[in-house]
């Protein structure tokens, strides 16, 4: 229990990830006392493919992220099974290479710079409605909140504890960072791999960082105890089953599917993968969790009913590119495991598709205004939904 006369703050952030670190910078430069609750120690290690889509730094206003910035991509390398197919080039950087320990701590510190109060190694461990205000239990004592932002992430317990019923787990995903020889990290300089021929669906992928290659696959959760199995065989194929393997993490993805799934209650808003705001195209969340983050300190800054709505924005803002996304995906791994070699055809010579990737990839259009665009694109959301 908070002690008696004990500080009410305007909001309490549960998690120092890039949804959570932003939306604690928002509001504390707004005027709000905000506290930010973290579990681990930060810096801490996040198992991430660490590609921030080039559009996320419009929705971060712009930041500088060079400080912790390991180099950009602007080149997809498509393999199937190791074997490679094609190469596409963007005339711009499509994402940013980030190690997320380094880059989430510099969002962090950016919110502490900005007013917020920070306490890493401070695991939430139960939420009580009271009346006017949340009293949020931690090792080192209560705190009490008028507003909670719940960026806890895709296995946070607080969207349970506050009775809002979030996206399921719909995929898993396995990350090793690897001491990479120089002729590799020659090779995948400025340069991204995507392995497809994954069942029922998923790819691998390359990111370059400094000295070191991020690898990983992405696919069915039933698919989570091959995973690493699977993981393994990649990085033989790409010549780095010797490479000495730095870290290596597995972590649940999951994917808000329709607007019935809720995003808040009362004065409890959950964002980013606590909401489970990824697409199931790239099974990519970063730019979602810190637009997430954006609407989150708008409502709670400016609207007389935050819950409703932030709930509208998400699902205006939000919502679409994620249907959009999952049609694509729906469509790409249906002709991927149809027909592979007609697939991988059209991926190389319809260059239409690549141009309208990269737009989005760079915050030029989105994928729900690209799909629209596709004959018969309507039908096939209705069906595919
Ligand atoms: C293997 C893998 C690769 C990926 N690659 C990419 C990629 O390349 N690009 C991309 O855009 N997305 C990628 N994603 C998705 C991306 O990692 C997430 O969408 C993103 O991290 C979401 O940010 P977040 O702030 O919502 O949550 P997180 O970054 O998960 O942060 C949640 C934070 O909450 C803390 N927390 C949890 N419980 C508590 C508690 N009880 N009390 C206090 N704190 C708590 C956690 O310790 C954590 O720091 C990948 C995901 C995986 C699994």
């Amino acid at each position: 229990m908070p002690s008696h006369g004990q500080k009410t703050w305007d909001a309490v952030v549960i998690g120092a990830g890039p949804a959570g670190a932003t939306a604690a910078r928002r509001l504390s430069n707004a005027g709000a006392s905000t506290l930010l609750l973290e579990k681990q120690s930060l810096p801490r290690y996040k198992a991430c493919g660490g590609g921030v889509p080039a559009r996320t730094l419009q929705l971060l206003d712009g930041l500088d992220i060079s400080p912790v910035s390991e180099g950009h991509v602007d080149t997809i390398d498509v393999s199937r099974f190791g074997q490679h197919q094609f190469r596409k080039r963007s005339n711009r950087p499509l994402a940013w290479m980030v190690m997320r320990d380094r880059f989430d701590q510099y969002l962090t510190d950016l919110a502490a710079d900005s007013g917020v109060t920070v306490r890493d190694s401070t695991p939430v461990q139960s939420i009580v409605e009271n009346g006017g205000s949340y009293e949020i239990d931690t090792p080192t004592g209560a705190v009490a909140a008028r507003h909670i932002l719940a960026a806890d992430g895709a296995t946070g317990p607080t969207a349970r504890w506050l009775g809002i019923d979030s996206a399921p787990t719909r995929s898993a995903a396995y990350e090793v960072e690897v001491a990479a020889p120089t002729t590799a990290l020659d090779h995948w300089h400025q340069a991204a791999n995507v392995d497809v021929g994954y069942r029922p669906w998923g790819y691998g992928w390359v990111f370059p960082k400094d000295g070191k290659l991020s690898v990983g696959v992405v696919t069915a959760p039933k698919q989570g105890r091959s995973i690493r199995k699977q993981t393994d065989r990649y990085l033989s194929r790409l010549g780095l089953g010797d490479a000495e393997a730095i870290k290596v993490q597995g972590h649940p993805i999951r994917y808000r599917r329709s607007t019935n799934e809720p995003v808040a209650r009362g004065r409890a808003l959950l964002l980013g993968d606590a909401a489970g705001l990824a697409d199931e195209f790239t099974a990519e969340g970063i730019a979602y969790a810190v637009h997430s983050a954006n609407l989150a300190a708008d409502a709670i800054l400016h609207a007389a009913d935050p819950a409703s709505s932030y709930t509208r924005s998400i699902n205006r803002e939000i919502q679409p590119e994620l249907n959009a996304a999952r049609t694509i995906s729906r469509l790409y791994y249906w002709c991927l495991t149809t027909w592979p070699w007609l697939a991988l055809k059209m991926s190389k010579h319809v260059n239409y598709l690549w141009r309208a990737f990269f737009r989005v990839m760079r915050g030029e259009s989105t994928y729900a205004r690209e799909l629209a665009r596709l004959p018969g694109s309507q039908f096939a959301q209705d069906l595919l939904q």
